[in-house]
């Protein structure tokens, strides 16, 4: 069954590719834009073949050009959510293909004995999509009826301090929350403490200013806005699909979120935002901040 779908995504992909679709959106729709590309925990080999792929297509630049004027050419900055342990590895492909990424970090798990609430295995029990339903609250006490416990040592999933150090040469660390509650689900108390706490955290943890923030799991309305501006941060990420320039609100930045292990062939779909326009529709989603990812 798996493999059967596996087989009907890339076989869709090579449509988009083959029948034009993915250039013709490059042409009408990406244009001279900058297309943030939304990563969690790719391998390095994936990696690599993508960021080869795009160096053939567009420009790759760091996230701050969302706000350069456009240059002519398509552009496409790299972002990845949660501070995964696993992207140390991509240190050599940074370097490589010559990209500064942006790392939206969690503040109270990275550099700790902390588990990503969605990588412990209580989380599993208990059911990811109905876990991110529940109010902040609610989430914590079912959590922890499972056995897990937000500001307690567990097992590390995330990035660990001598990690960030060797990468923050080649990487911009920026803020994802501190525990990445869903914060459309969270109280007021919640919402502003995790916003405006993680990103003192993430300034006191590597020493240098941060000022970008992404919306777990791409969930924000008018309060999130609000808050995040107030904090004191100039951009905030959402999962919003398309693209972005100059006219872009800094605060709604839109992405094209990209499956960590897509086949080059899919990769080339994904950019076009076809496939994630068409899990739109069939989810009956709503096109502001409700797009389900971590
Ligand atoms: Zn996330």
């Amino acid at each position: 069954m798996k493999r059967g779908k596996a087989f009907i995504k890339e076989f869709l992909a090579a449509l988009v590719v083959l029948t034009g679709i993915a250039r013709a959106t490059r042409a009408w729709l990406w244009r001279d834009r900058v297309a943030v590309l939304l990563y969690h925990d790719p391998d390095p080999q994936t990696l690599d073949r993508h960021l080869s792929y795009l160096r053939k297509i567009c420009e790759l630049v760091p996230l701050t050009d969302v706000y350069a004027p456009a240059n002519g050419r398509p552009r496409a900055a790299i972002t990845l959510d949660d501070g995964h342990a696993g992207n140390a590895a991509l240190l050599p492909i940074f370097i490589k293909h010559n990209v500064r990424p942006t790392i939206f970090l969690c503040s109270r798990i990275v550099g700790r004995a902390r588990s990503h609430w969605w990588l412990h295995p209580g989380s599993l029990r208990a059911g990811h999509e109905r876990l991110k339903r529940m109010t902040n609250a609610e989430r914590l006490a079912e959590l922890a009826a499972n056995g897990y416990y937000q500001d307690a040592d567990d097992r590390p999933t995330g990035l660990s301090v001598e990690q960030m150090e060797a990468m923050r040469e080649h990487v911009d660390f920026q803020a994802h929350t501190r525990f990445h509650p869903v914060l459309t689900r969270c109280s007021d108390t919640e919402c502003a403490t995790e916003i405006g706490d993680s990103k003192h955290e993430i300034e006191a943890l590597l020493s240098h200013p941060c000022e970008h923030f992404a919306y777990p799991n791409g969930n924000y309305g008018e309060r999130e806005v609000s808050l995040v501006r107030a904090a004191g941060f100039k951009s905030a990420r959402t999962c919003d699909i398309g693209w972005n320039d100059q006219r872009s609100d800094p605060f709604r930045l839109r992405t094209i979120i990209v499956d960590d292990t897509a086949s080059t062939t899919r990769f080339a779909a994904q950019l076009s935002g076809v496939p994630l326009f068409l899990r739109y529709l069939k989810d009956g989603g709503s096109w502001s901040g409700k797009f389900p990812q971590f």
